[in-house]
């Protein structure tokens, strides 16, 4: 029996990856489920999967949620805010810990996870982008052991080497193509992006999200946090991975080697698949997605990124470059924008030239520690919402 802590058991990975543990109540024992502020589907979840702890990282929401657990009798215990987090991935009867929240405030926990050796399944990208040379450092001293859930990284991974872990060089490769779907907005006009609304923006063609992913998508950052995150996981540098767009998202990335193979995963657009392969490396097991049907798919579809369309992705990859405290610039500056957008104070093609402000007043720095990040990620905040109010 394994026990699984899930970190933003609310959102839409959580919800995803409760139902692969309830197809598997052998092998898998759910300790802990966290969220933000959702009580009610964090109470309906501890009635169904009966937890040894609940988070709710908002207090008043604990409240509501630990009133709730007592008037049923649940045996639950209710802890709440952002350090009981960390307090439940590091439980001694946590072997896994699935790291699903969403933006900078999943990294304290999934680095918690990585320092107290569990197996990290993650899914928030933002803490690699944030902080991938800590966090990759935290996983080797920790004796850790990552297993990327993002589907394009889940796919590079089971496309890599026999024996490849996370964050070393593999030998014999020597590119990776990671695909991407060109989000809703691939063929719109481009003067028509200046309009997009919330709702547009949140409807991806293949992939059911939370929000914030569903608009990183449309601006394709998510593609572009994605290559920084692919950087740290696979040990290689930016000029090493080629973004593809490939409209139909059966292909979830691909490996080249130096002899000429080149190896993909398919499989259809379901995050069970990923989370499923993680949770039981090496073994496989039933995910609940449906077989793929090549017939019914007939057809599969690459192309170059459009840049002008798409500045998110340079942005991303000249952070990755310039290194330091530029990638955590960039994604905290990317969570102001994104939620200034969904708040209906931001146009849709201001994400980027605000982002791009934010990094040109924040010049790099050598990484030194978490507390350093975390103060960055703050003022990387404070330089957009200034940005925003005074309407550049
Ligand atoms: P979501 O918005 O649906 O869910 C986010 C979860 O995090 C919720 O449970 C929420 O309660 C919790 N949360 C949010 N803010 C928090 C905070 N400050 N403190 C504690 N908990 C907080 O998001 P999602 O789509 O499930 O994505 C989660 C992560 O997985 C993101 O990093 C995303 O990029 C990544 N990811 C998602 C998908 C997908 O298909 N949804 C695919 C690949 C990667
Ligand atoms: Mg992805």
């Amino acid at each position: 029996m394994s026990g699984v802590a899930v970190l933003g058991s609310t959102g839409s990975i959580g919800v995803s990856t409760l139902d692969v543990i309830a197809r598997h109540p052998e092998r898998f024992q759910v300790i802990a489920l966290t969220a933000n502020g959702n009580h009610r589907r964090l109470f309906e979840q501890l009635r169904r999967f009966a937890p040894r702890y609940a988070v709710m990282a908002d207090p008043d929401a604990a409240r509501i949620l630990a009133d709730a657990v007592r008037r049923e009798g649940l045996a639950t215990q209710v802890l709440a805010g952002p350090e009981a987090l960390e307090q439940v991935v590091t439980l001694d009867e946590v072997e896994q810990v699935m790291a699903a929240i969403v933006g900078a405030a999943g990294l304290p926990p999934a680095l918690a996870a990585a320092r107290a050796g569990k197996r990290v399944l993650l899914a928030n990208k933002e803490a690699l982008v944030v902080a991938g040379d800590l966090f990759m450092r935290a996983v080797a001293e920790g004796g850790a052991e990552l297993l990327p859930i993002d589907s394009e990284h889940n796919a590079i991974f089971q496309c890599m080497p026999a024996g490849f872990r996370a964050g070393r060089a593999a030998r014999g490769v020597s590119g990776i193509l990671l695909t991407a779907s060109g989000g809703p907005f691939r063929e719109w006009p481009l003067e028509a992006l200046e309009t997009v609304t919330p709702e547009q923006a949140c409807a991806h063609p293949n992939w059911d999200m939370g929000r914030k992913i569903s608009v990183d998508s449309a601006t394709m950052m998510n593609k572009g946090l994605e290559l920084i995150e692919a950087c740290w996981l696979f040990a290689t540098d930016v000029d090493h991975v080629q973004v593809v767009v490939h409209p139909q998202s059966v292909v979830h990335s691909l490996v080249q080697y130096t002899d000429g193979s080149v190896l993909a995963q398919l499989g259809n657009p379901d995050m069970r698949t990923p989370i499923a392969h993680a949770m039981a490396w090496p073994e496989r097991i039933d995910s609940g997605v449906a077989p793929l049907d090549l017939f019914a798919i007939a057809r599969l579809d690459f192309e170059a990124p459009d840049a002008r369309r798409f500045p998110c992705l340079r942005l991303a990859a000249e952070a990755m470059r310039a290194g330091g405290t530029a990638p955590a610039v960039l994604n905290a500056a990317n969570e102001i924008a994104v939620q200034a957008f969904l708040d209906r104070r931001l146009a849709f093609t201001a994400i980027p030239r605000l982002i791009e402000r934010v990094l040109a007043a924040m010049p790099p720095r050598p990484v030194e520690s978490l507390r350093q990040l975390l103060a960055v990620d703050s003022e990387a905040r404070r330089q957009a919402e200034r940005f925003i109010t005074e309407r550049v």
